[in-house]
Parts: structure tokens; C-alpha cells; sequence
């Protein structure tokens, strides 16, 4: 190959649809947590607290680039192409789970953000 010139750049394949809840999943048949729920069901045995500081951290996460957030049935995920955070509400907290050693999830904050101060003030 010469130098300098650059690698095709490999178009990954389209997004699977669950034909029963329209999950989109990086692989057909992926298991997911099948149904429709809401994020107002999902957050309604929190303290309002929790709730504001899930839709500060959605906000701070959108800033970033376009996401998808997906409710759950005992957690919301966010989603660029694979799904990278988790976050379960409980009664008076927000339970994350970032799986940010995924390459392909990797989540840039912009310069200037911290989340940790973020949450703090909510
Ligand atoms: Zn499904």
C-alpha cells in the first residue's frame, strides 16, 4: 500500500429492528429487554431529584452529538450506534453504568464539561 493513502473507510452494516418493540441492535436477534416503556414510568417510585438529574446528564450527553435514550424496563440506555451508558433510577439516586472500554462507544465531552460539577448542582 502507499504511503499516505488512506484506508477505505469500512461502512458498518445497518442497524437491526426488533420486529416486536423496533429495538435497533448492532446484531440480529441481540437480546434486549423487549417492550415499550416510558420514562415517566420508569423514574415514577424516584424522588424528583433523580429525575432531573437523569435529564441533566441526557442534556450534557446530547451536547455531545446525537443519542437515542431508551426507557427500559428497569433502566434507560443511551444509544449512538451501540448502546454505552445505562442508568437505573432508584429512590433517591441514579444508578450509571458506563461501558466506556468499548471503542465504538467512545463518548466525547466537550472541552470545559464536567459532569460530576453538573450533577452536584442539580
Ligand atoms: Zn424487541
Amino acid at each position: 500500500m502507499k504511503q499516505g493513502k488512506k484506508h477505505p473507510r469500512l461502512k458498518p452494516p445497518p442497524l437491526w429492528h426488533c420486529p416486536r418493540c423496533g429495538a435497533k441492535l448492532v446484531t440480529r436477534d441481540m437480546w434486549h429487554s423487549c417492550g415499550n416503556y416510558t420514562i415517566k414510568d420508569l423514574f415514577a417510585r424516584s424522588e424528583p431529584n433523580v429525575i432531573r438529574i437523569f435529564r441533566t446528564l441526557a442534556a450534557m450527553v446530547r451536547e455531545c452529538g446525537p443519542v437515542t435514550i431508551i426507557p427500559q424496563k428497569t433502566r434507560v440506555v443511551f444509544q449512538v450506534r451501540v448502546r454505552f451508558l445505562g442508568c437505573t433510577p432508584r429512590r433517591s439516586y441514579l444508578l450509571c453504568n458506563p461501558r466506556v472500554h468499548s471503542q465504538k462507544a467512545a463518548l466525547q465531552v466537550p472541552e470545559g464539561h464536567d459532569v460530576c460539577q453538573a450533577l452536584a448542582r442539580t
